[in-house]
This record gives structure tokens, C-alpha cells and sequence, in this order.
């Protein structure tokens, strides 16, 4: 059998890994940090000055933990943020470039 490879695939590969989760509004004022008890790689920051918790894009591995266990449904997927929220993506990405 012949299986070919798509000259896509490497594409959607790299998006893929690239993925990282974000914290979006929810978070701001509670900063529950539930987030932090599970994330297995350490990825998420905040100071005592911040309003919200946020994760490093490149150090997120993408496992989801945070997600089920935050208690305002603050945390999505980077494709999966709602509209509304979508500005988030960029203010995680910032912190991280200050
Ligand atoms: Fe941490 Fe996993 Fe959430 Fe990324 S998806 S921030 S690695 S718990």
C-alpha cells in the first residue's frame, strides 16, 4: 500500500505544537490560581501587582489540566477563545515580551 503525505501536514504540525492555552478575562480580580496547582510544567505567571494569571506561550505543552479545573471558565485554548476575548491571546503573548 502507497500512503502519501500531504504537503500540508507539516503545516498544520507546526500550528499544532505551537498552540498554547490562554487566560482571558474571567480571571482578572480573582485569580482563583487552581491553574497552578496542575499545570505539570510550571507555565503559569502573575505578580502581587497583576489583575489576572497568564500563560507562557512557549512553555505551555497544551495538556488542557488548567482549563476543567478553573472555577470562571477563564482558560481556553488558543483556538478556541471566544470572540469576545480573542485580545487575550496577544495580552498573554505581552506580558512575556515586556
Ligand atoms: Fe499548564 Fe497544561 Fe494549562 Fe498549558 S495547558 S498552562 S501546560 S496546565
Amino acid at each position: 500500500m502507497i500512503h502519501f503525505i500531504s504537503p500540508t501536514r507539516p503545516l498544520l504540525w507546526r500550528n499544532r505544537l505551537d498552540m498554547a492555552y490562554v487566560i482571558t478575562e474571567p480571571c482578572i480580580d480573582v485569580k482563583d490560581a487552581s491553574c497552578l496547582d496542575v499545570c505539570p510544567v510550571d507555565c503559569i505567571y502573575t505578580t502581587d501587582a497583576d489583575k489576572m494569571y497568564f500563560i507562557h506561550p512557549d512553555e505551555c505543552i497544551d495538556c488542557g489540566a488548567c482549563e476543567s479545573v478553573c472555577p470562571v471558565s477563564a482558560i481556553f485554548p488558543e483556538d478556541a477563545v471566544p470572540d469576545k476575548w480573542k485580545n487575550y491571546t496577544e495580552i498573554n503573548k505581552a506580558y512575556f515580551n515586556k
